[in-house]
């Protein structure tokens, strides 16, 4: 027979939620880090040796000065011993679906499968640092759920939903068996996937862009010109027309957020421009012309630092041609960017392979061929973070990003040494991450023990 206790117990439950989950709300923890140096993601000299104190997921208080906390507490108190407290990294061009598998392998596959391997992934891309993926395309919703709840560590996940494209433009990734399609017939499997749509028309851009708005989309990613990865889509096509584009601009603004589009050469970037793109996506073959357009307009790059043809090293030698052509503008999109002063983000499009993924920290520490280290380290933190709020009141996370100051969210590593003056650090972070926290949660800390 059920005892009165139980059933009052299940009440409570009832009424107020688990009582076991309330013992392990994490909502008012209190973590302090004493004795470490400031990297605050905005300038490029450490701060002189200071306390920080995290309340739930929040930066509360900063200071030279001692501060007391109460030990009775949930506290955790982390002594840093000097070293460099800094905002946790952000990819600005991530696809989490697609970061292991090949494309055949995604095209092929049950997508139970995708979905565990981007959960694998999802935790290394944590475990690296990045505590922050704009995820540009791939069907990530139901990932950026999971780890929202707990159910696995990963980033914070802003997702653009399926890439939409037209027929043949990139992410079109029907063989051409497939064609011609029947209109109103059945959808390919990259758009079973929810990877992307294809639309031909402002009124079939307007039902996709809605579509994926209505799925949590953060931002929306259309492909305005040919791309390395399709295999019917030259690099010099400009893909949408400009209706087409204004339609989807349109969409996302009635929604309060914004398109970005994949364009590598100047007549794509002008006509996404043109049309009220905010983030040029790549643009590794833009000309000066387009630099200083983009600077007057205030749009956004958000760039890559491909240096070799890896990238495209599971794909064929039509990609991988593709891909050398991207290489050459690598040098030149950069000192572009830096000569006009345009708003640059970091994002490193790491796709189809394990092993690339584990050179994502390398990838920033390459930013020192173009950027000091501090330089590199403020565009994959506070710029990545004034670029994320783009997304307004579609944000998923609102509130401040990359940046270490009271009231920021906290988003934390601490890293062996300086990496504003050595950036080399980052790309081991294994050895020199001793710390890695996301949303005032702890997931590696090798400094001390819980108290
Ligand atoms: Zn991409």
């Amino acid at each position: 027979m059920l005892s009165n206790k139980f059933l009052f117990w299940v009440a409570l439950n009832l009424f107020f939620g688990p009582l076991s989950a309330n013992a392990q709300d994490t909502s008012r923890a209190v973590t302090l880090f004493n004795n470490v140096r400031i990297f605050d993601g905005r300038s490029p000299a450490l701060s002189v040796p200071s306390n920080v104190l995290i309340r739930g997921n929040i930066i509360e208080r900063i200071s030279g000065e001692p501060i007391a906390v109460d030990r009775s507490a949930d506290a955790r108190i982390i002594d840093g011993g000097g070293r460099t407290l800094m905002p946790g990294l952000s990819d600005m061009h991530w696809h989490a679906m697609l970061v292991r598998p090949t494309p055949a392998t995604v095209l092929g596959s049950d997508i139970g499968y995708t979905n565990l391997l981007a959960g694998a992934e999802a935790t290394a891309t944590l475990m690296r640092g990045f505590t922050t993926v704009r995820d540009m395309g791939g069907p990530s919703f139901g990932l950026k759920r999971a780890i929202d709840e707990g159910a696995l560590s990963g980033p914070r996940i802003y997702p653009s939903g399926a890439v939409i494209t037209i027929t043949s433009g990139h992410g079109d990734f029907r063989p051409l068996s497939d064609l011609p399609r029947t209109l109103g017939g059945m959808r390919s499997r990259i758009e079973q996937l929810g990877g992307a749509m294809i639309a031909d028309s402002p009124d079939e851009v307007r039902l996709r862009v809605r579509e994926q708005l209505m799925q949590g989309a953060s931002q929306i990613k259309l492909t305005a010109g040919g791309g390395v990865a399709s295999p019917f889509s030259p690099l010099d096509v400009s893909t949408f027309t400009e209706a087409e584009l204004r339609a989807a601009v349109e969409a996302a603004e009635n929604w309060g957020t914004y398109v970005a589009t994949h364009a590598y050469m100047p007549a794509s970037i002008r006509r996404s421009i043109a049309a009220g793109v905010k983030v040029i996506e790549h643009g590794h073959l833009m000309d000066e012309a387009t630099a200083r357009l983009m600077a007057e307009r205030g749009t956004w790059l958000s760039t890559q630092p491909f240096l070799d043809l890896s990238p495209a090293a599971a794909l064929g030698p039509q990609e991988q041609e593709k891909m050398r052509q991207v290489v050459t503008g690598t040098d030149r999109v950069y000192m572009l960017a830096k000569k006009y002063n345009i708003k640059t983000a970091f994002g490193t499009d790491i796709l189809f392979s394990r092993a690339l993924a584990e050179r994502q920290g390398q990838m920033l520490a390459s930013m020192s061929r173009w950027y000091s280290p501090a330089e590199a380290l403020i565009m994959a933190t506070s710029k990545n973070g004034e670029l994320l709020g783009l997304s307004g009141q579609r944000n998923p996370y609102p509130g401040k990003l990359g940046v270490v100051e009271e009231g920021a969210l906290a988003d934390l590593l601490v890293v062996n040494g300086n990496p504003a003056g050595s950036i080399g650090l980052v790309a081991e972070p294994d050895r020199n991450l001793v710390v890695i926290m996301k949303d005032g949660k702890l997931y590696k800390n090798t400094m001390s023990k819980p108290n």
